[in-house]
């Protein structure tokens, strides 16, 4: 006989919790789109907010031990912070040293980072890269240039590498940070990882991926990358913002108006949510009914 999936054993005797772990969180699109998955397989669980400041992470944190709560997502700033307090940390978590997901499992907390692999998932709804045999995606063939070596960046940049990009080029303005970022990644996968900390040295054509992980342009009308540069680049080059609020950044406009193929960062926001969602309840994510939640 098969065995009844665990989740559907758990919401039988209780509604279940989960929740977004940040400060702040009232601004996050996760509530609606982590809900109506739920609701659509018809599982007994609230999506919450959680506000907690970092006086209050440890207690949050432990709360997640009850028998009633699924997990949480987790976002600005306790993603590294968080990282220390799981009982088990995920490979690919433990290397980009961020977690933005907690899995509760019997008493124990396990930490995963699905920003990365959500963010080729997104690439690959837009057309970019293959799906390999085994279910990864292979971006062998591009060169990427990512902008940014603060939290989201260090998952792209793993993310692409183990993804096989031809050349990584990490573009920051602390410039430490950036050699940091490059020499874990080159480290860990091998592939040639290059550091700079002015786009103005980038080299004419080299890229066919441009990715922004920098926040310039959600709070302004400011580019990462200057209009003049961005115009070295050919036409074929896509430019993924992570940036999905303001929904049309200056670098996402530049980029159509140069004829290049352009996404902002719903997609992502969308993937790594249902590789959560896939995680707390080991089925698999609703993503149509999600992505109707993020339009
Ligand atoms: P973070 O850790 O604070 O990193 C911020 C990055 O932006 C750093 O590289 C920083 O450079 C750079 N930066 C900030 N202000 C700058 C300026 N005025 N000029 C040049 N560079 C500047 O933030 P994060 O968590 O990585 O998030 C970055 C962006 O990605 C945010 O907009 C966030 O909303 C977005 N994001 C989207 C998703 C999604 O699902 N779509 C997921 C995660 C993040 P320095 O190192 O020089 O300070």
């Amino acid at each position: 006989m098969d065995k009844e999936p665990a989740i559907d054993a758990r919401t039988k005797t209780s509604s279940l919790h989960v929740g977004l772990i940040g400060d702040p969180v009232a601004h996050s699109y996760s509530p609606r789109m982590q809900q109506a998955a739920f609701d659509a397989l018809g599982i007994k669980a609230r999506y919450e907010l959680w506000h907690t400041p970092a006086h209050a992470l440890l207690e949050r944190v432990s709360s997640l031990c009850d028998e009633n709560y699924l997990g949480a997502n987790v976002t600005i700033p306790h993603k590294e912070a968080i990282l220390e307090l799981m009982d088990k940390v995920d490979p690919l978590a433990t290397r980009i040293g961020a977690v933005n997901t907690i899995v509760h499992r019997d008493g124990y907390l396990h930490g995963y980072n699905t920003d990365a692999p959500g963010l080729l998932d997104a690439l690959h709804e837009h057309d970019i890269g293959t799906r390999q045999h085994d279910g990864t995606i292979s971006l062998k063939d591009y060169t990427a240039v990512l902008l940014g070596a603060g939290g989201a960046a260090r998952g792209a940049a793993f993310a692409l590498a183990g993804a096989q990009v031809a050349q990584l080029i990490i573009v920051n303005r602390n410039l430490e940070r950036a050699q940091l970022l490059a020499a874990e990644v080159q480290q860990t996968y091998g592939n040639p990882v290059f550091s700079l900390n002015d786009p103005q040295f980038l080299v004419p054509h080299t890229a066919s991926l441009i990715i922004n992980a920098t926040s310039v342009g959600m709070h302004d009308e400011q580019t990462p990358l200057p209009a003049e540069i961005l115009a070295r680049f050919g036409p074929n080059t896509f430019v993924y913002d992570m940036i999905y609020n303001p929904t049309q950044t200056q670098l996402l406009c530049q980029a159509r108006t140069m004829g290049m193929r352009s996404a902002n960062g719903l997609s992502m926001l969308l993937h790594q949510g249902a590789l959560a969602f896939t995680l707390w309840t080991g089925k698999p994510a609703p993503l149509d009914v999600m992505r109707a939640k993020l339009l």
